[in-house]
């Protein structure tokens, strides 16, 4: 799970991690007022789950109260297209105001799990405000990797090792290695996948802060933690995603043609592969699980048509607890209420297969039954060519 940039820094608040003063305004007076108390000046931030939002034309400078009420109202409700959002862009529904601070000195901080060496690990870096992939790729010297031993935590000599490697000096250098350390415990404590501070700033008077933040939470571990799920915002969640959720059906949204209704993440997969196998790639996947109902499996048939991305649609069940016949019905009633048209291939295996199948052909609706999985791709594949 994502959060905005306004959550992740009252989070970081809580745990003594330096971060400008701000808060979020619900309308143009409010952004004027706020504005006024941090003495006359703001950065108009819109609150989006995707970043690049700088060179988007998501953050203005605001001279003037007046001025940060001209942008809020611009700001707010408008598509921000950034280099993270893609060409569609993210409409933006809430608005953010920052105090603004003088910049020395724009650095690169972040901690990840890193799957290769199992362990947290920082990456800092002296190039912060742009992004990271760009360094990684052109100056990959440029990037400090520090992995963090979970028994004993960021340790008072890795944050110093990371302070110097960025540079900080003095006092800068002692609030530095508090920052990290700070940072870090708010990482372990709220079972974060990733915290990134691009850029964390020295100021002018020699503070360092984080001007931006981004959360990411292991969405495994959330049940524990109540106060985070209370930061999460439907409106920057794939409406599809949650669509599904509701009918406890696992949705993924993926970037090719074929929608893919499976059971079980494995077929998921093999399903996949195997269209991928045969020339063409899947437009998202939808996992029914173990023992959907017919109506369960007609909600994920119309998620999956409602698709834009969908050109064909591939059915591939397994039938063990969950019963071929009734995959058969579901997928019948759903294409006859919706009006299905793309091609339809359907692959079933196991439980009632016969029951199935004559369902499928028997509907009077022009569904292939594929004989076997290589089967069922080449002919989903082959209907979209
Ligand atoms: P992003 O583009 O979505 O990553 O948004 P950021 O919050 O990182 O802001 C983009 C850039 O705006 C930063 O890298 C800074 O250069 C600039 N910026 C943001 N807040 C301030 C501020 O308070 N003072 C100054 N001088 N620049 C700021
Ligand atoms: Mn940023």
């Amino acid at each position: 799970m994502n959060i905005h940039e306004y959550q992740a820094k009252e989070l970081l608040r809580t745990y003594g991690v330096a971060t400008p003063g701000g808060r979020v305004a619900r309308d143009a007076a409010e952004a004027a007022a706020i504005t006024r108390e941090m003495g006359g000046r703001s950065v108009v931030k819109a609150q989006i789950h995707a970043g690049g939002r700088g060179k988007g034309g998501g953050v203005k400078f605001a001279k003037t109260p007046e001025e940060a009420a001209e942008l809020f109202t611009k700001m707010n409700g408008m598509n921000l297209v950034t280099k993270q959002t893609g060409a569609e862009g993210r409409t933006v529904h809430t608005v953010f105001l920052s105090d603004p601070v003088d910049i020395a000195r724009e650095l690169y901080l972040s901690f990840l799990v890193d799957r290769a060496t199992g362990r947290v690990t920082a990456l800092a870096s002296t190039e912060g405000g742009v992004e990271i992939e760009e360094v990684a790729e052109h100056t990959p010297e440029k990037i400090v990797k520090i992995a963090v031993d979970s028994a004993l935590g960021l340790t008072g000599h890795q944050a110093r090792e990371l302070a110097f490697a960025l540079g900080l000096e003095g006092d800068s250098w002692k609030k530095g290695a508090t920052f990290f350390q700070n940072l870090y415990r708010l990482f372990v404590e709220k079972d974060c996948s990733m915290v990134e501070i691009n850029p964390l700033v020295v100021t002018a008077q020699g503070d360092v802060c984080a001007l931006d933040a981004k959360i990411a939470f292991d969405d495994n571990a959330l049940f524990r933690h109540p106060e985070i799920v209370a930061y999460r915002d439907l409106n920057e969640e794939a409406h599809a995603e949650i669509e599904a959720s509701k009918y406890g059906l696992n949705f993924i949204k993926l970037d090719g043609s074929i929608g893919c209704m499976v059971n079980g993440a494995g077929l998921a997969m093999a399903t996949m592969d195997i269209i991928q196998y045969h020339g063409s790639s899947p437009a998202n996947f939808l996992d029914v699980g173990g023992g959907a109902s017919e109506e369960a499996v007609k909600n994920a048939f119309r998620i999956i048509l409602q698709d834009p991305g969908v050109k064909a649609v591939l059915v591939n069940i397994f039938g063990g607890i969950m019963r071929c016949d009734i995959v058969a019905a579901g997928v019948v009633n759903a294409a006859k209420d919706i009006g299905v048209t793309v091609p339809v291939v359907v692959r079933l295996e196991g439980t009632n297969v016969e029951q199935g199948k004559k369902i499928l052909s028997e509907s009077g609706l022009s569904i292939q039954v594929a004989a076997n999985l290589d089967d069922a791709a080449r002919k989903v594949v082959a209907s979209i060519r």
